[in-house]
């Protein structure tokens, strides 16, 4: 059984000084495939000394320089790929086109940081100063368990282009994923300690790089119970924080959308990655006229979805992350038919023949109202819920009475107009009909969602601070 007991310090894989020893439990077999050591405060202070100490150098380092770190990282996580997906089907039972999807995403965000690097202008006017962008210093980056090679490899690629070093404290549930990750970076040869990576606990790993005076922005995905955490953790020190939190996400469905498309589309985004992804369409706004065919539609389209082991290809919802995350499907299906949403499809309990494992039912509800929990809530988990609407103008109120505004869709044969009602939705980002992102724009959230963008231009000065210059 392998043993992961490393941290990734200066340049080198290191013991770690924490003694704390977790399980790693297969989601498709129940059973433990890895133990883990957790790091401990003292192993987080010596990953930031390895940063901070680096920071300097490269701070000095030019485009061209960052440029080519970015290249090497790109082309060391590429030829790992195989593997990184791999771990991330075996870990947490991403289905293999997702976690394909992730782990090519992994080494092309580099490429993207490397776009968006050549073409950024570090001086520029304003009146008669001159404003510079410089590196705000030594950034923790902090990722959630549902995505560890894609949050790991944006977050590292935006600093590396705006020159600064980090620590990365991934999630205590992605050990194998952090390790296969890790030993990519690794080959990338950059300076020591430009990167340093451990895994710990939130209370004194991600307590210590957010009280740390010695960090100076925090990078933050994961749930907003943890981002209000973090941001408070910081502010004494005052860190420069960017919170990418939790989603509620709305799929409107335009009354002239070709339903059949549509529903399918938002279907896929509802499940994607088992359900357990931020951007999740977990509520589907319809016209009340055509709620009968899109239940129909609905049915057909569940029914015909593949459940099971993620290493199959056909598989589109695999098992979830672990027991804690059935659980708490399980709880937010219950809540549906306890406050009278109508099940028309999934329910609680596993699929038949599929007793052992987390997996769930892909479930869908209708006739809920928004102020049920399993509208406001995110649920995390195949659970969707279909609300109705008399008039486009209620649609955009459904959309927007959330706690949460991290992405929306539309779906219309008409795209100009749906672009017009994207303007009203309050919502990070709006897709319409489609339900892919663009990895060079600005990614984040408003209301609870978080603060701050990444990706693209926004996500490099979100590791930047300008200084103005004014001369006599
Ligand atoms: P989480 O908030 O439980 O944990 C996220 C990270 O924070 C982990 O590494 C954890 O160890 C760390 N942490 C916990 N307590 C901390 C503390 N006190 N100080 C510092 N760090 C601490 O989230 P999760 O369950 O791992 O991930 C799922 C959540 O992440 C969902 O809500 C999902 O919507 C969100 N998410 C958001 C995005 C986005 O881009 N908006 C992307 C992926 C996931």
């Amino acid at each position: 059984m392998q043993q992961l007991d490393q941290a990734y310090i200066n340049g080198n894989f290191v013991a770690l000084k924490g003694n704390e020893v977790i399980d790693i439990v297969s989601p498709v077999t129940e059973r433990i495939i890895a133990k883990a050591t957790l790091g401990n405060r003292e192993d987080a202070k010596s990953a930031i000394f390895a940063a901070h100490k680096a920071q300097p150098a490269m701070a000095k380092t030019t485009k061209t320089e960052r440029i080519e770190m970015l290249m090497q990282l790109r082309e060391a996580v590429l030829a790992e790929h195989l593997r990184i997906r791999d771990a991330t089907i075996e870990e947490y039972g991403g289905p293999v086109a997702r976690a394909q999807w992730v782990s090519q995403y992994a080494s092309q965000c580099f490429a993207n940081a490397a776009q968006i690097l050549k073409d950024y202008p570090f001086s520029s006017k304003a009146g008669s100063a001159t404003v510079v962008m410089e590196p705000v210093g030594v950034a923790a980056l902090i990722a959630p368990w549902n995505s560890t090679a894609g949050t790991l490899c944006s977050k590292l690629a935006y600093a590396i282009a705006a020159g600064c070093t980090s620590v990365i404290k991934p999630s205590e549930l992605s050990p194998l994923q952090t390790r296969v990750v890790t030993e990519a970076l690794h080959q990338a040869a950059l300076p020591d300690g430009i990167f340093n990576v451990l895994i710990g606990r939130g209370t004194d790993v991600g307590d210590e790089i957010c009280t740390n005076p010695a960090i100076a922005k925090i990078s933050f995905t994961g749930s907003t119970q943890t981002g209000k955490l973090v941001a408070q953790s910081g502010i004494n020190t005052m860190k420069r924080v960017s919170l990418a939190l939790s989603g509620k996400s709305a799929a409107i469905v335009l009354e002239d959308a070709d339903l059949p498309s549509a529903i399918s589309m938002a279907l896929n985004s509802a499940f994607l990655n088992n359900g357990q992804a931020c951007v999740s369409g977990s509520r589907l706004l319809v016209p009340r006229k055509k709620l009968e065919l899109v239940i129909s539609i609905v049915k057909t389209l569940v029914g015909a979805m593949q459940v099971g082991a993620p290493h199959l290809a056909t598989t589109i919802v695999g098992p979830l992350a672990s027991l804690a995350q059935y659980n708490r499907v399980q709880h937010f299906i219950s809540r549906g038919m306890e406050q009278g949403a109508t099940l028309i499809t999934g329910g609680l309990g596993k699929p038949k023949g599929l007793q052992t494992g987390y997996f769930v039912k892909p479930t869908v509800f209708s006739d809920v109202q928004n102020h049920m929990d399993i509208a406001r809530e995110e649920i995390f988990g195949p659970v969707l819920s279909i609300l109705t609407y008399d008039t486009e103008e209620d649609a955009i109120a459904l959309a927007n009475d959330s706690d949460f505004g991290l992405q929306a869709y539309l779906f219309s044969s008409q795209p100009e107009k749906a672009a017009r009602l994207a303007e009203r939705l309050v919502a990070g980002t709006v897709l319409i009909n489609r339900i892919t992102p663009d990895l060079l724009a600005p990614f984040g959230g408003v209301k609870q969602s978080g603060i701050g963008r990444e990706f693209g231009v926004l996500g490099l000065e979100s590791y930047l601070e300008p200084k103005t210059i004014v001369l006599e």
